[in-house]
């Protein structure tokens, strides 16, 4: 074809397009973000708009599998390059309308993505700087089959809609982890981060839905993340079950307790008012007086819930947050709930840049080395304090630890590598990425100690074993 007819045929082609509305889009006009009620189909163009106005930083995708009833679990992704893990780039999610009648979360996050293309469009400095130094995932609904029960049958009931199509509650149906940290605890088994590999059998077939976040969890390298809901207003922060069983009033501190409640400050204290005393609490519990957050257990003992499932099964810090005294507030109350979350859904997502990153490498190759355990120990207050939850680095040597300000002594082991130790110094940082701490590591030599994790792989295989495990 001549570089003329080419021409003509891009022209003819480019005319098409436009008459279908295909092009131009990325210099086109990001329609007003509606605040109502989107039904499943009305969310899905609406991310689709989103990342056809913003796609140079965005994309729409769906986890691997559609609920019960078939429906596509759509998120948005927004960073740098679409699609990719970017090395030293801290993932980030937030996911919503996992009981489908708490609804409020969904349109929080149909807001948010709206608004970060909008901003970033708009060259607001510090939407342009987290998207281009943080991937983040935005998930506004994992039950759109009870988010449909809940809004046909006027949305007003406390339990319908919940649950998913098989009448099964998601944020019960994740393996129980916590059990086997509890007793690696007990016996003093060092063995205290990614989990997954140590289930022998569930107490309850996991859901569609269920599969899906748990390869996403696996598959991407989260450093942080939050679960919306609805039906009080309060952020809650590992673990969800008690050690000893207690049903509530057990505080079920995790290793990095101290870095779990500033998470959940970090989203209360930028809040309108979840850490306001003076306002009227939407149960019986005033959180408020507590800052607005609340250890999991201490409030009420759970088993199977997404958020500490995140923490024992990934590298990923998560909590959870309840948002709204009703679950499905009235279209009306959407934009002021929005303003009442904006500063703290940003404030958050900023929190995946605390405490340190870096590259673990070969000092030889200057390779990458994944898999690598970093332990961190708390020398803040002059007597080391371990804490026992190791992070992995990821596929290429990179590594995040999210850590409060203080003094920390971190060691990065591998295998077939000599350990290596440096003492770091965390400070509060403004909004800006992690202090980067890079570990080169030395081949061993025969003064190697025995690995704590020697077998520790990011264990992608279990979801897809074709026997994977006894169901009780
Ligand atoms: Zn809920």
């Amino acid at each position: 074809m001549s570089s003329s007819t080419g021409m003509a045929a891009a022209v003819v082609a480019l005319a098409v397009l436009s008459l279908m509305g295909l092009v131009g889009r990325s210099q086109g006009l990001l329609k007003p973000f509606e605040f109502r009620h989107h039904d499943n189909e009305e969310m899905r163009l609406v991310l689709e708009d989103i990342a056809g106005e913003c796609s140079d930083v965005s994309r729409v995708a769906t986890l691997t599998e559609p609920s019960v009833l078939g429906t596509p679990l759509y998120y948005i992704e927004f960073s740098k390059h679409p699609g990719r893990h970017q090395i030293l780039n801290p993932e980030f999610k937030y996911v919503a309308n996992i009981h489908g009648n708490e609804v409020l979360g969904r349109e929080l996050l149909l807001k948010l993505a709206h608004y970060l293309c909008e901003q970033y469009r708009a060259g607001n400095p510090e939407v342009v700087f987290l998207v281009r130094n943080t991937r983040i995932h935005l998930m506004p609904s994992v039950n759109p089959d009870g988010w449909q029960l809940a809004t046909d049958t006027g949305g007003q009931h406390e339990l319908i809609g919940r649950y998913n199509n098989n009448s099964v509650d998601l944020n019960r149906n994740f393996p129980d982890l916590n059990s086997i940290a509890y007793s690696n605890e007990e016996f003093s088994k060092e063995d205290n981060n990614h989990l997954l590999k140590e289930v022998n059998s569930l107490t309850q077939p996991l859901q569609p839905e269920t599969r899906s976040l748990i390869r996403n969890i696996l598959q991407i390298p989260y450093v942080l993340s939050a679960t919306l809901h609805g039906g009080d207003l309060v952020a809650n922060y590992p673990y969800d079950l008690s050690r000893s069983g207690k049903e509530t009033g057990e505080y079920a501190s995790a290793p990095d307790d101290e870095t779990f409640r500033h998470l959940a400050k970090a989203y209360s204290q930028h809040h309108a008012d979840m850490a306001d005393p003076n306002m009227k609490p939407c149960n019986d519990e005033n959180f408020a007086k507590n800052g607005g957050i609340t250890n999991g257990a201490k409030w009420y003992a759970l088993v199977g819930g997404m958020q500490d499932f995140n923490y024992l099964a990934s590298n990923d810090f998560e909590i959870t947050l309840e948002l709204s005294c009703q679950k499905y507030p009235p279209a009306s109350r959407l934009e002021p709930e929005w303003e009442r979350n904006r500063n703290a859904l940003m404030n958050y997502m900023w929190q995946s840049h605390i405490g340190i990153k870096g590259i673990v490498y070969d000092a030889n190759t200057k390779q990458g080395v994944p898999n690598a355990v970093v332990h961190v120990t708390n020398m803040t207050e002059g007597i080391p304090r371990e804490i026992k939850h190791d992070i992995l680095s990821a596929h290429d040597g990179d590594y995040y630890r999210l850590l409060t300000p203080g003094t920390y002594k971190v060691t990065v082991q591998a295998k077939g590598f000599q350990p290596h130790t440096k003492l770091v110094n965390v400070v509060q940082r403004g909004y800006g990425t992690a202090k980067r701490i890079d570990f080169p590591l030395h081949g061993h030599n025969f003064q190697e100690r025995p690995l704590v994790h020697a077998n520790q792989m990011p264990f992608n295989g279990w979801i897809n074993r074709p026997q994977p495990i006894v169901v009780q």
